[in-house]
């Protein structure tokens, strides 16, 4: 099999790489590296099943001959982070719809099967946890950035169903809930790998609001395992389906366990919404998934305890700091 990897320069995208070359697959990864790095697929060059093109997806000859050229494409290619989203609400929408817009309209020519990574932030403002994926979704305001990203990807999901319904091309929606693991860099404001780095170098770790707001974190490795297995289900094609773990704690709680975790010095402090973003933010109370359809189809659950995915974002930011060669200590750590 031939997979077409966008955005496969990222962090989710070189991770995914990274095991379907393992399975023996081929790979070609497409990335116009706005947030993704070469440094995170300078490990697989030596493979001579990977393939990558720096170019956007904008490029539709290109795009053309590499659909062609595939058997499954990934769609990972998004302006993703809050905080990039706020400050680039105009880039985010563009990338965001355009981007699938072009990716579905070139593999309907051939029908290949596509998988649209689409997000929890989708769910919005609804509190009815865990999330199934045919609850509704409740968004904010035009007027607060934010919930451009969340209204750009549902966007994007309804366009991807839209040619399934109409044109049958065969399409899997995949909603990822805060994906984390080595490789993920803290600059486009993830909470992650910023409490584990500042936690590191004994600096201040900044909870945002009061901290009572929860997430569950998927280890990438596991976020990789649902998506490869919904690619490889029959019955998934036309679904939207949640990718995530069910573990939850609050932020306040994983910045002490952040700092348990690594023995840290480190002050943790409160900084309001209005100065970590922009004025008026409105966060989510708690993001839970469901994970009984994505079992369902596929006899997979993401399973890795939040403990260990923060001693492995530990070892990748030690082992950075040291200048090893990270990306191969990723993998191995991965295996
Ligand atoms: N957050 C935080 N400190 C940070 C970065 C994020 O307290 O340095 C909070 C953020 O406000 C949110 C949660 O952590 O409530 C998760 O943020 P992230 O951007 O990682 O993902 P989100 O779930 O918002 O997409």
């Amino acid at each position: 099999m031939r997979y077409l990897i966008t955005g496969g320069a990222g962090f989710i995208g070189s991770h995914l790489a990274e095991r379907l070359l393992d399975r023996g697959n081929r790979v070609v990864l497409l990335d116009n590296l706005s947030t993704g790095s070469v440094e995170n697929i300078r490990h697989l060059k030596s493979s001579g099943r990977m393939q990558y093109h720096l170019d956007n997806i904008e490029n539709r000859q290109l795009l053309a001959e590499l659909v062609d050229d595939a058997d499954v494409i990934v769609h990972l290619a998004a302006a993703v982070g809050v905080k990039l989203i706020v400050e680039s609400p105009v880039k985010t929408i563009e990338t965001n719809v355009n981007g699938t817009q072009l990716i579905l309209e070139a593999a309907c020519k051939k029908k290949k099967l596509v998988l649209a990574a689409s997000t929890s932030e989708v769910y919005g403002k609804n509190t009815n946890v865990p999330f199934q994926e045919d609850a509704d979704l409740v968004l904010g305001p035009t007027t607060k950035g934010r919930w451009s990203y969340a209204a750009s990807k549902a966007l994007d999901e309804f366009l991807a169903i839209s040619y399934w319904k109409e044109k049958k091309l065969p399409v899997i929606v995949a909603r990822l809930f805060n994906t984390v693991g080595p490789r993920q860099t803290g600059r486009y404001g993830m909470v992650l790998p910023n409490f584990v780095k500042s936690a590191l170098d004994n600096t201040t770790i900044s909870v945002y609001g009061n901290g009572k707001q929860s997430r569950c974190f998927c280890d990438v490795r596991d976020t990789v395992e649902g998506v490869i297995r919904l690619m490889d289900s029959e019955r998934a094609i036309g679904e939207v389906v949640n990718v995530g773990n069910t573990e939850e704690i609050t932020i306040e709680g994983l910045a002490h366990r952040v700092k348990e975790r690594t023995g840290s010095f480190s002050p943790i402090e409160y900084v309001p919404y209005d100065k970590a973003y922009e004025p008026g933010f409105e966060d989510m109370m708690r993001r839970v998934p469901s994970v009984e359809k994505l079992q369902a189809l596929t006899g997979f659950r993401p399973h890795t305890p939040l403990n260990e995915i923060i001693d492995r974002v530990a070892v990748f930011f030690r082992q950075k700091t040291e200048g090893l060669d990270v990306q191969k200590l990723a993998t191995a750590s991965a295996d």
